[in-house]
């Protein structure tokens, strides 16, 4: 590809972008066999109480272990199970291992473990007609109680969402599964919107927290989120934030009367044994 002529606006030919395209393809068509074969692992990061630092659940998140390019994050992924479908029966997995996670972990530390595990739900499986089926079905199979999970749902996936798109969220809501807005602040999404939604949890998006790596932080930052948790309190939603880093952000996100916490300060995200050591920590402390 070369450069058009004149104008400011050019392309370079790059050799990189091509190679990325490729890998695009190559992965996109190594999915499903993936799937079967069981390359694909879940890492777990704590959601921390800010008041008294005690784990109170966990998020799960996905990654593909692929034979030849090692350990990819979701992102290079998702956007690919997402649009070739395969993202209801990779859910599905995901939502599966997490809740029987979820079990062991209640079986093993009773109170003292995390109690609630955080699934995100992508815009496809939104759509899937059998996401309330299958969900109910995945708690009787485990024997897993409604409240032990949350499921998020990105702020931009449910942006100008219908009634029928939020029927089946409100199905599981009824149902005593907790649902978050994942990423909020990012979609520009009507305030007001939210009182129509069935979410019980706003999580904050990083770029929140990202002005509050130093103190004193950035004042408009901090209005910005004294605003956004006095709105979701007085709607009954609790606040957690995303990519809490330094003691210093988690400090001011207390003060400003966030809940729940997570980010590479407390934990990254880890295999399931990481969660047992940090319940066992807290239990003992
Ligand atoms: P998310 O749901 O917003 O998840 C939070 C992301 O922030 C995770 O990235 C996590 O590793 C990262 N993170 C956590 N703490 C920190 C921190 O302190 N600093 C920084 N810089 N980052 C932090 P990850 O694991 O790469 O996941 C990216 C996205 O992929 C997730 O964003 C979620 O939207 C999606 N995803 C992950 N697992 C699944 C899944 O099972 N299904 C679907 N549909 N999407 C998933
Ligand atoms: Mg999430
Ligand atoms: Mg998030
Ligand atoms: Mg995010």
């Amino acid at each position: 590809r070369a450069k058009s002529a004149g104008g400011n606006r050019f392309e370079l030919a790059d050799p990189e972008a091509d190679a990325r395209a490729i890998t695009r393809h190559g992965l996109t068509t190594a999915l499903p066999a993936a799937l079967d074969r069981g390359e694909f692992f879940i890492e777990y990061q704590p959601l921390v109480h800010l008041g008294d630092g005690s784990v109170r659940g966990a998020e799960a998140l996905v990654r593909w272990l692929h034979p030849q390019h090692g350990v990819l994050g979701p992102d290079r992924f998702i956007p690919l199970a997402e649009h070739t479908g395969l993202i209801v029966p990779l859910g599905r997995w995901v939502m599966e291992q997490s809740v029987r996670q979820a079990r062991a972990w209640r079986e093993r530390h009773g109170d003292a473990g995390p109690l609630r595990i955080n699934v995100n739900l992508s815009p496809c499986q939104l759509h899937h007609p059998g996401l309330v089926q299958d969900t109910v079905e995945i708690l009787e199979r485990t024997g897993v109680t409604p409240d032990a999970l949350c499921l998020e749902v990105t702020e931009s996936a449910l942006i100008g969402a219908d009634d029928d798109l939020l029927k089946p969220l409100r199905r599981l809501a009824e149902m005593g599964v907790d649902i978050a807005l994942d990423d909020f602040g990012t979609g520009y999404s009507n305030l007001a919107n939210l009182r129509r939604l069935p979410v019980s949890v706003l999580k904050l998006d990083r770029s929140f927290t990202r002005g509050m790596q130093q103190f004193p932080a950035d004042p408009v930052d901090l209005k910005i989120v004294e605003g956004i948790v006095a709105l979701a309190h007085s709607l009954d939603l609790a606040v957690t934030v995303e990519g809490v880093e330094t003691g210093a952000q988690a400090e001011q996100l207390r003060v400003l009367g966030c809940d729940t916490a997570q980010g590479w300060y407390y934990a990254r995200p880890g295999p399931p044994e990481r969660l047992h050591e940090l319940a066992l920590v807290d239990a003992a402390g």
